[in-house]
């Protein structure tokens, strides 16, 4: 698209966004392309955030690209900018600092927000939530200060933080309202094994119980449960999921359902406006039924398709749902999404990864290590895999090429799932160049590509 004149606006600067604007000079736009952040530090990471917080700022901050990047690939970034309003009829942009932008587009790239507890004493210092790096500084302060911590919510983010805390040698609570951590995404079978880690690390798991207040006076001290039960509390982190951040979408007319509703193009119902990553609700291939995907690998390769779209070119977003989490040195992944239904399959190997929390157990069920798959009329869905990454790999290849597997091979550790997955597991040059494992990352001197989230090599 050689239209010097052309100007595009991305609200928000984070793996969606930015992974647009380099996506829009890939493709060879010419004309301006403007990013608006509101946050003030340089766009980030979000994953370290609450895997390194016991190792400082240097350890949880990583800028996406480096400062130069910007200027090298003419994408004006506005930090500690906030879009106020869309107006789709005028094609302007309205910042909080009084500018108003004309766009021939607008990509919203705006997340999501955490969500609070609505129980008296919310509000209190010391009850936190996790999101950004501002987060992560009060967050790293408070672990630093000492326990008790109580976790809110058993999902990776609060699991994550309880791992880090306990291993910080602190006393930690982990209150669930389900009957079990992590049970929506990874199942019964394998939840179970990764609350094994936390419970066999000395961290409290009070699961079916909620939090009726928060209590102190000036500070949090205490968090008091629906069963009547009292946790002393120094810090409480509150890890109850997010909300699609669509107030800028519904304000302009977009259609809103549990998200952004986009296509596979990213188009929304209002023309002028595309969205990519965490704040859409999207029809993926790969998803049982249309939905929101909340994974850093997600926000990247959708951003990079919005942003293919925004080129001129009819790319649609298909890429195969990743995540990774790191709790106590171990590393959970999982490609592909099962629904209800689905039959799951485990298998269990002999592993040499020593256990950091009991070595004993190293090679034996308690070690923890492990692979999952569901299947759907014999054919793979998903995988999730704790230390697993070459099988991982041979699995994703898998699922992508939808092949027929068989049960009981899937089941049996001397299956090589790098032979059913034949001829050909190399992913293509789009998720090759995207997507790259922490260990051969490329350092942030290139400025055309962001690093993935933790990828099978
Ligand atoms: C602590 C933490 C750990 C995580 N760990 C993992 C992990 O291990 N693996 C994984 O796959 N995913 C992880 N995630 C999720 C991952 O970070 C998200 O999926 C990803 O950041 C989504 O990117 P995004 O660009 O869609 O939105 P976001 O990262 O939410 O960014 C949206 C941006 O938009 C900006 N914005 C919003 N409204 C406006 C406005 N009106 N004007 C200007 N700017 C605006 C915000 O300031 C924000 O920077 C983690 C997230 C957190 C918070």
């Amino acid at each position: 698209m050689g239209d010097e004149t052309q100007h595009l606006v991305i609200v928000g600067g984070s793996a969606a966004g930015i992974s647009a604007a380099l996506a829009l000079r890939r493709h060879g736009f010419a004309g301006r392309v403007t990013v608006v952040e509101a946050g003030d530090e340089l766009p980030y990471e979000r994953p370290p955030l609450s895997k390194a917080l016991a190792g400082g700022e240097h350890a949880f901050l990583h800028a996406i690209l480096p400062r130069q990047a910007y200027a090298e690939q003419r994408i004006t970034l506005l930090p500690a900018t906030r879009v106020l309003a869309l107006d789709p009829d005028r094609r302007a942009v309205e910042l909080d600092d009084g500018q108003t932008l004309y766009a021939d587009r607008v990509l919203l790239a705006t997340g999501v927000l955490a969500r609070t507890l609505p129980v008296p004493g919310a509000e209190l210092p010391g009850v936190l939530t996790l999101r950004d790096v501002r987060d992560a500084r009060a967050l790293a302060a408070r672990l630093r200060a000492g326990g008790p911590v109580v976790v809110v919510g058993g999902g990776f983010i609060g699991l994550e933080v309880a791992a880090v805390a306990r291993e910080a040698g602190l006393d930690v609570t982990v209150v669930e309202t389900g009957a079990q951590p992590l049970a929506g995404p990874l199942g019964p079978v394998l939840a179970s094994r990764v609350t094994a880690l936390h419970e066999r690390a000395g961290v409290r798991l009070l699961t079916s119980v909620s939090v009726t207040a928060f209590t102190g006076t000036t500070h949090v001290t205490g968090v008091r449960l629906t069963d009547g039960r009292m946790l002393p509390a120094a810090t409480v982190v509150v890890g109850v999921g997010v909300r699609p951040d669509t107030a800028l979408a519904e304000a302009a007319g977009v259609l809103c359902e549990d998200g952004i509703v986009v296509d596979r193009h990213c188009h929304t119902s209002v023309p002028w406006i595309l969205a990519a990553g965490d704040a859409t609700n999207q029809p993926h291939p790969h998803l049982p039924a249309r939905g929101r995907i909340e994974h850093w690998d997600n926000a990247v390769q959708q951003g990079a398709v919005a942003g293919a779209v925004l080129a001129g070119v009819p790319e649609s977003h298909t890429a195969l749902p990743y995540f990774y989490s790191e709790q106590y040195g171990r590393t959970l992944q999982m490609y592909g999404r099962p629904a209800p239904g689905d039959e799951f399959v485990l298998r269990v190997e002999a592993t040499n990864v020593v256990d950091p929390v009991d070595p004993a157990e190293a090679g034996g069920p308690a070690d923890g290590g492990f692979l999952g798959f569901w299947t759907r009329a014999g054919v793979l869905i998903a995988a999730a895999g704790l230390d697993r990454p070459r099988e991982l790999r041979a699995a994703r290849a898998l699922i992508e090429r939808r092949l027929p597997v068989d049960a009981a091979a899937l089941a049996s550790p001397t299956t090589d799932l790098r032979a059913l997955a034949k001829p050909s597991t190399a992913p293509g040059p789009l998720a090759a160049r995207l997507r790259s494992r922490p260990e051969t990352r490329p350092p942030h001197t290139a400025g055309t590509s962001i690093a993935s989230s933790k990828e099978v090599p």
